[in-house]
């Protein structure tokens, strides 16, 4: 009997062909998830808790909980997907009953009277461990730094908005051509007054040269002086549309978490700050760029020195004499031929 802990929260359900299944309907716009019966369930051993690859997987039963905690803010859904429309936001620490757990780990929990599906990546049956560092609000978790590279290469990332439409140009065909993948994070009001200056999507110009495309609000408010339903709205607005995003001056606490749940988007930082805007020079944001780690995230903004094609070109040859290679643009799914054009939501891991 194996208890269903937070180490369990990725449970795999691979075998449901040698299960009773039962089918429960979910509310009437939903197709009815499949799920297991609420008596016992049979779950297998995720990857990361056997003692090598290579041995069999183990299968355990475990039986389905009353009652979870959620371990994050975490979207109450109309079905077990995260396709399926937000009924709410469940606040982080909150105690859920538990009705039945579909063959992708969901679960079908009840909050506040309402009844939907939550992941149960986020569900697990202690309370959330406070870390020190939840208590300042302007530092943002190590977890999130890095968003979805989880490779050794560096990735350069410009916010806020480029001065005209021939340096942004100039910066995305070149990356483009060098095979480097950027992240690019424009305001809403930049799309916006693109938009009306030249009649061009920037977020699209930029996808189709192989770069990645975050949100970085509308017009750039620190969301902590807003409620989660209003930092939503900012999110989401005329601001980048995807799966990714930054709040603006790195700025977060429980509201902009929340907001960021709500407008379902995960929040990426950076881990090495160039202060482009406060030096204003190219030399010393090349230097500050080119010194970086391995796996870093270098935050810089399009209106300042780092984003010219020159600059791009040094950072990437300081940091190749130091054996460490630049995120690379996007080739497709199968990462082979040309560059392609980037999907607008960004997978989990990157393919730099
Ligand atoms: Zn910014």
């Amino acid at each position: 009997m194996v208890q269903l802990t937070g180490l369990l929260r990725t449970i795999l359900g691979p075998a449901s062909g040698v299960f009773a299944i039962a089918i429960m309907a979910t509310g009437a716009a939903a197709a009815p998830p499949t799920v297991y019966p609420a008596a016992t369930i049979t779950v297998a051993q995720p990857a990361a808790m056997l003692p090598t690859a290579s041995a069999p997987l183990a299968v355990a039963t475990a039986k389905l909980p009353s009652r979870l905690t959620t371990q994050a803010n975490l979207n109450l859904r109309t079905g077990n997907s995260t396709r399926k429309r937000i009924i709410l936001t469940i606040p982080k620490g909150t105690s859920v009953k538990v009705h039945a757990r579909a063959a992708n780990g969901w679960y079908k929990v009840t909050y506040k009277s309402r009844t939907g599906w939550a992941s149960g990546q986020y569900l697990a049956a202690k309370k959330p461990v406070k870390s020190a560092k939840s208590k300042l609000p302007s530092i943002p978790h190590a977890h999130q730094n890095r968003g979805p590279n989880k490779t050794p290469r560096v990735v350069l990332t410009y916010d806020d908005c480029p001065r005209n439409l021939s340096s942004f140009k100039a910066v995305i065909n070149y990356a483009g051509k060098s095979n480097i993948g950027l992240v690019i994070a424009p305001t809403g009001d930049c799309l916006v007054s693109f938009k009306r200056r030249y009649g061009v999507d920037l977020a699209s110009l930029a996808r189709a040269k192989g770069q990645w495309v975050i949100n970085h609000s509308v017009n750039h408010v620190d969301l902590r002086k807003l409620s989660c339903t209003q930092g939503a709205r900012e999110l989401r607005g005329t601001g980048v549309r995807t799966n990714y995003g930054r709040p603006p001056y790195g700025a977060i606490n429980s509201n902009v978490r929340c907001a960021y749940a709500r407008a379902d988007m995960r929040i990426w930082t950076w881990t090495r700050d160039t202060l482009d805007w406060m030096v204003r020079s190219k030399q010393t944001t090349v230097a500050r760029a080119g010194a970086a780690k391995r796996g870093d995230t270098v935050l810089m903004h399009m209106q300042w020195q780092g984003f010219t094609p020159d600059s791009v070109r040094q950072i990437r040859n300081r940091l190749s004499d130091r054996g460490i290679g630049l995120c690379r643009a996007y080739h497709g799914k199968d990462g082979k031929g040309a560059v392609a054009r980037t999907p607008v939501n960004l997978p989990s891991s990157l393919p730099c």
